[in-house]
């Protein structure tokens, strides 16, 4: 497919999404903030109400047609989300509510199962608040020590550190895919290998990684991958947990109730098989399906083309934002996701968010939780523009224009 193929390609994708025919404040909606959180298509939202008006019941427990039926969609969309990032077996992929709680069951569950106090946990300077408070609970709480990979000035991982600070001590590596705050898309694979070769496990923080490539658990070699449907163009409430079968069977379940026991005695309990010994309760049935017909969409429109369209985009804003006098994107790593994160001298990143939502623009302003990542580089908080399949170049073209206009009032 050519570029201009392409072009047409997507700009049909995009009246797939009726959040985007919006305005705001009576101008044409520009959504540049699908790394917080994604719109949805017409399909995704079809789903879920047909879901409640027409096939409403829950899923494993019952006999009745309603609910087999619904128990088979609900395990077509795991094997949809099996086959997204090319998991060995259903059993691998768990249903959580999100990357947050994804990350927060194995801290928890391999916390319990694997370390002791004096191990030691690898993250980086730049992860999402997601990936550093669950194991500082951890650390705090079995007594482990956390050790943090710093980045350069272009916001990459500084990987001679990371070889050094890995030891017989290291039992897991938490580190995001790709950073939500800059961009900076790490070299997982590399980094995977290098913890291996010391012994270690690998979560891959995979929140702004599964929405824009593909990904082959199995070739990552990655022992966890967490994802989150509402990025992923899905609906809130959902997420995935991917993990290695042979790591997940040795992992104790992460919470207690209906659906993760096979028998219950006041004695001893007897737990379920995977993945269900990690989905106590009735699920989120409604987001679970949502989120297999989301993977659908992409899986068919098909994760190489957006990435390579997603990347497009990402050149051609940052060639219009660097000519603006005064404007410096924090985050410029050789390999980078569609994230630009950008102060501009003399201007406010909560000013500009307020001025340019004015304008019909919505983007991200603040710490994108990431504190640590803000502090590294002696900023306050950033604005970012995050992209998706359903931008294009002329909706950036004229937030260059707002910006321009908005800068010049508040100089
Ligand atoms: N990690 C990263 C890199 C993220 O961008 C986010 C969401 N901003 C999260 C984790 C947390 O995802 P969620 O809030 O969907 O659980």
């Amino acid at each position: 497919m050519d570029k201009t193929e392409r072009a047409l390609k997507f700009s049909t994708l995009r009246n797939d999404f009726p959040m985007l025919k919006k305005t705001m404040h009576g101008r044409p909606l520009i959504y540049f903030d699908s790394a917080a959180t994604a719109q949805k298509p017409q399909c995704v939202i079809d789903t879920i109400k047909d879901y409640y008006q027409n096939h409403c019941a829950t899923v494993h427990r019952a006999v009745y047609e309603l609910s087999s039926l619904c128990t088979t969609r609900f395990q077509q969309s795991r094997e949809t989300a099996r086959k997204f990032i090319n998991a060995k077996s259903c059993s691998e992929i768990i249903f959580t509510r999100g990357t947050t709680e994804s990350i927060n069951l194995v801290a928890s569950s391999f916390g319990k199962a694997f370390m002791n106090p004096g191990d030691e946990i690898i993250l980086s300077e730049i992860e999402h608040h997601a990936n550093i408070i669950p194991w500082q609970m951890l650390s705090e709480e079995r007594e482990v020590i956390l050790r943090v990979i710093p980045v350069n000035d272009a916001g990459e991982l500084d990987l001679a550190t990371y070889s050094k600070l890995l030891s017989e001590k290291t039992k897991i590596v938490a580190i995001a895919h790709v950073s939500n705050a800059l961009g900076t898309i790490h070299p997982i694979k590399e980094i995977i290998a290098m913890a291996h070769s010391a012994g270690a496990k690998v979560l891959v923080d995979g929140a702004q990684g599964a929405p824009h490539m593909a990904i082959d658990v199995q070739d990552l070699d990655a022992d966890f991958y967490a994802f989150s449907a509402h990025k992923t163009f899905g609906p809130t409430g959902v997420g995935i947990l991917y993990g290695k079968e042979e790591l997940l069977e040795n992992m104790p379940p992460y919470q207690g109730g209906g659906d993760m026991i096979k028998t219950v005695a006041f004695e001893k309990t007897i737990y379920n098989d995977l993945p269900l010994k990690f989905e106590a309760g009735t699920p989120m049935i409604a987001e679970v399906l949502g989120l297999g017909t989301a993977l659908e969409y992409l899986l068919k429109i098909g994760m190489p083309e957006i990435t390579l369209w997603e990347h497009s985009l990402l050149n051609y804003a940052t060639e219009k934002l660097i000519a603006i006098e005064g404007l410096k994107i924090i985050g410029t790593a050789k390999e980078k996701g569609a994230i630009i994160s950008f102060v501009i001298d003399g201007v406010h990143p909560l000013d500009l968010g307020t001025l340019l939502d004015l304008q019909g623009v919505a983007m991200r302003t603040g710490t994108h939780c990431g504190q640590t990542v803000m502090r590294r580089f002696g900023v306050p908080g950033t604005t970012r523009a995050s992209f998706a399949l359903y931008n294009n170049q002329e909706e950036i073209d004229l937030f260059v224009k707002i910006l321009q206009n908005i800068i010049k009032k508040l100089r």
